[in-house]
C-alpha cells in the first residue's frame, strides 16, 4: 500500500543522501501537453533534487505511450519540446541528466517480447491505474497497447537498470510489475546472478496533487495549471477551481481533499506547514484561500517561466539534447540487450 511505500521512501533518502553513487534514475512522461504543478510537486522536483545531489538519471519522453488512450499522437514534435523546455526551466541538466525519447531506441523495445512472457494476462488486469484510466478513456475498446503498457514501462526502466523511479501514486502499480518482471528474469535465466535490480519507487510529499475539477490534475483532462502558464491565467483557473461548502479553512486530505489539495500548493511553494497555511487562512473562507494559493504558486513559478520562455528562443538547442540523449540511451539499451540475449542463449 502507500504508507508502506512513503516509509520505504523516508529510508530511501537516507541512503541516497549517503550513497548517490549506489543509484540510477528513470523517470518520464508522455508526450501530451505541457507539465502542470502535479507533475512538479509529484516527480520533477525531485528528479532535479535528486540529480542535484549527484544521482545518474534518465529521462523518457514516453512518445509510443501517447497511443495508450488516443487514436493517433496529434502535435508530437510540439508535445516533445515543451517537454524539453519545461525539463530545463525546472533544472535538469542535460550535461548530467539523458533526456531522450522513447522511439528512437530500437533496442530498448526489443526487450519488451522477453518482458511479456513473465507477466500473466490475470496480473495485467488486475492493475488499479490501467482500470481507471480503461474508464476515462475516450475510446471504445480497449487496445493491445493500453493493456500491456505498465509492461512497455518496465522495459523502459530496466533497460537502464534504473534502481529508483520518483514517481507520483498512479504509477505504483506499474512499478510492482516491472518489480515482477525483473524478479523473474533473473530466476528464470539469471542462474544466481542478478541482471536486473528490483527498482524501488520514490515518492514526493504531493503523491496525487487534484486538478482544478478535484480529480488528479492530468495533462489531458485540462483541469491542470501548466508550469508555463501565464501569471493571469493561473490566478484564473485558480479562482475557478473546486472547494466545498464549508468556510472554515482546514487542512484534512481523507475528509477535505480538494481544499486540501490547495492548501498543500500553496504549503509546497511556501515551504510552510499545510496545517499552518490553513490555521493563517482560518475563517476567510475559500477566496482567501485561492487568493494565497495564487500569489504563492506564480512567486514561485517566477523564475521557472522566465527561464522556460529563454530557453523557447533556441530550438536548435532543445534538438541538440534530443539527439545527445539518444545516443547516449541507445548505448546503454544494447549493451543491455546484448546482455539480456547472452543471458537467454539467443546466439544469433
Ligand atoms: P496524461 O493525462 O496525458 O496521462 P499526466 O498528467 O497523467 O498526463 P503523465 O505523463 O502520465 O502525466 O505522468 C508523468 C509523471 O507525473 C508520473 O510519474 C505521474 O505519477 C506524475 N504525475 C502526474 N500527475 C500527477 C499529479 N496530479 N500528482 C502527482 N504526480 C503526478
Ligand atoms: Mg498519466
Amino acid at each position: 500500500g502507500i504508507s508502506t511505500v512513503q516509509r520505504r521512501s523516508a529510508a530511501l533518502e537516507e541512503l541516497i543522501h549517503r550513497d548517490p553513487g549506489r543509484f540510477r534514475v528513470l523517470t518520464g512522461d508522455r508526450p501530451t501537453g505541457r507539465l502542470h504543478l502535479g507533475h512538479y510537486f509529484g516527480t520533477l522536483h525531485n528528479r532535479v533534487r535528486l540529480q542535484d545531489l549527484g544521482v545518474e538519471m534518465l529521462v523518457i519522453i514516453a512518445d509510443y505511450q501517447v497511443l495508450t488512450d488516443r487514436d493517433v499522437a496529434d502535435h508530437l514534435t510540439e508535445h516533445v519540446e515543451d517537454l524539453v523546455l519545461d525539463y530545463l526551466a525546472v533544472g535538469v541538466d542535460p550535461e548530467r541528466a539523458t533526456i531522450f525519447t522513447h522511439s528512437a531506441i530500437p533496442a530498448l523495445n526489443q526487450l519488451l517480447l522477453p518482458f511479456l512472457s513473465l507477466i500473466t494476462v490475470a496480473e495485467l488486469s488486475r492493475n488499479p491505474t490501467v482500470k481507471e484510466e480503461i474508464a476515462q478513456s475516450q475510446q471504445s475498446s480497449v487496445s493491445g497497447l493500453m493493456f500491456t503498457y505498465p509492461a512497455h514501462q518496465a522495459a523502459d526502466i530496466l533497460f537502464c537498470k534504473a534502481n529508483l523511479v520518483p514517481v507520483g501514486q498512479d504509477q505504483l502499480p506499474h512499478l510492482e510489475v516491472t518489480r515482477t518482471i525483473a524478479r523473474r528474469f533473473n530466476s528464470r535465466y539469471g542462474n544466481g546472478v542478478p541482471v536486473f535490480p528490483e527498482p524501488d519507487a520514490l515518492l514526493s510529499a504531493a503523491p496525487l496533487l487534484l486538478g482544478t475539477d478535484g480529480a488528479k490534475m492530468s495533462k489531458s483532462r485540462g483541469n491542470a495549471i501548466a508550469l508555463a502558464a501565464s501569471a493571469d491565467q493561473t490566478a484564473k483557473l485558480i479562482r475557478g477551481a473546486k472547494t466545498d461548502a464549508h468556510r472554515h479553512i482546514t487542512y484534512e486530505p481523507t475528509t477535505r481533499p480538494e481544499v486540501s489539495s490547495l492548501v498543500l500548493l500553496a504549503s509546497l511553494c511556501l515551504d510552510h506547514d499545510p496545517h499552518q497555511v490553513a490555521e493563517d487562512i482560518g475563517g476567510r473562507g475559500s477566496s482567501a484561500l485561492k487568493e494565497t494559493v495564487t500569489e504563492a504558486v506564480n512567486t514561485y513559478l517566477a523564475p521557472i517561466r522566465d527561464r522556460r520562455a529563454l530557453y523557447a528562443q533556441d530550438r536548435d538547442h532543445i534538438r541538440k539534447v534530443l539527439r545527445d540523449g539518444n545516443e547516449r540511451a541507445a548505448a546503454i539499451a544494447q549493451t543491455t540487450l546484448d546482455e539480456v540475449r547472452a543471458t537467454m542463449n539467443s546466439l544469433y
